[in-house]
């Protein structure tokens, strides 16, 4: 099952029934107001029922990740008989075609078909024996192996939630370059995303520094290729208060001189509350833009790091 919205927002791929569609073993929803109401605002959904998509229909017998030898099955809980590995399997791979367009995917929890991870794996006897991702949702993930993904429950932390759609808007502003990359266009995306990735993960910073440093020389298919497979590992580890006190510290570096010892007090004391957790990260990120538009600074002022994501989504106000 897909439905598309309109053309100008942002596609995230979720499962059917997180839009309150009533897709379910037991013909229920799973409707999230948080996705609908507020990530509905910024983005559009391609929505997918792998379940619907191969024929179980709507109610139907629930079905559950099995193992048997050292294989992971999907078969009926009542029915042991019933085995549709292979169907959702298939499913994946037919959808991962639809999924080109895709910037970001939202999988339903627990599920043995769209659980990102952490799905119950039983013995055939029926005891819980391991966990691991649904089946439709692995394929999915092996497919596109840079995706973000993330799931509903997760999206109620506000630092997974942040980490997610900072992740998407890096990942859809890839999606714009990687077509008609050059040398040229690559240096310039890396330049805009340093602080970025120096809040999430130093060393691959460094080696991402290295990586750009060669785009006149390498081959620049592999070369995006490797770029985007580090940059998404580093955008994987969450930014953490320490990672992210050390780029407002280098930012504040390039205007602090022209600062009267008041405001650079000031700007300081702000840092340590928000290094102390007293403050959210929105509050020093703020000070800091009204000082860059005080003193103008080309190059930071390029830095997504400073607008990673639309600031009504207050992804910020809670970290
Ligand atoms: S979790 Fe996936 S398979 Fe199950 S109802 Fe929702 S969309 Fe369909």
């Amino acid at each position: 099952m897909e439905e598309k919205g309109n053309n100008s927002k942002i596609t995230l791929g979720i499962s059917s029934c997180l839009l309150g569609q009533e897709v379910r073993f037991d013909s229920s929803h799973k409707h999230n107001r948080y996705i609908t109401d507020s990530l509905g605002e910024y983005f559009q959904f391609q929505a997918f029922c792998p379940e619907v998509a191969i024929g179980l229909g709507i109610p139907r017998p629930a079905i559950r990740l099995v193992k048997v030898s050292n294989d992971v099955r999907v078969r009926g809980v009542k029915d042991p008989e019933q085995d549709v590995t292979d169907a959702i399997k298939d499913y994946s791979r037919q959808a991962a075609k639809l999924c080109t367009e895709l910037s970001g995917y939202i999988f339903k929890s627990k599920s043995p078909s769209c659980g990102m991870e952490r799905v119950k794996i039983y013995s055939e006897k029926g005891d819980p024996l391991d966990n691991g991702p649904g089946l439709y949702a692995q394929g999915i993930m092996q497919q596109y192996p840079f995706l973000p993904v993330e799931e509903e429950g997760r999206l109620m932390d506000a630092h997974l939630r942040e980490n997610f759609i900072e992740r998407v808007f890096v990942y859809h502003r890839w999606q714009q370059y990687q077509n008609t990359l050059t040398p040229a266009s690559l240096v310039e995306f890396h330049s805009r995303h340093k602080f970025t990735v120096l809040a999430h993960d130093e060393k691959v910073y460094r080696e991402l520094g290295r990586l750009v440093a060669d785009a006149g020389k390498a081959d620049l298919k592999q070369l995006g290729k490797n770029y985007m497979s580090l940059l998404m590992t580093a955008m994987n580890q969450l930014a953490t208060t320490k990672s992210h006190t050390n780029v407002l510290q280098h930012i504040m570096g390039f205007f602090k001189d022209k600062l009267s010892s008041e405001d650079k007090q000031e700007l300081l004391s702000v840092l340590d509350d928000y290094r102390l957790g007293k403050l959210p990260l929105i509050v020093p990120v703020t000070l800091i833009k009204h000082y860059l538009r005080l003193y103008p600074d080309d190059y930071i002022a390029s830095q997504y790091y400073l607008n990673p994501h639309p600031k009504e989504l207050m992804l910020r106000n809670r970290i």
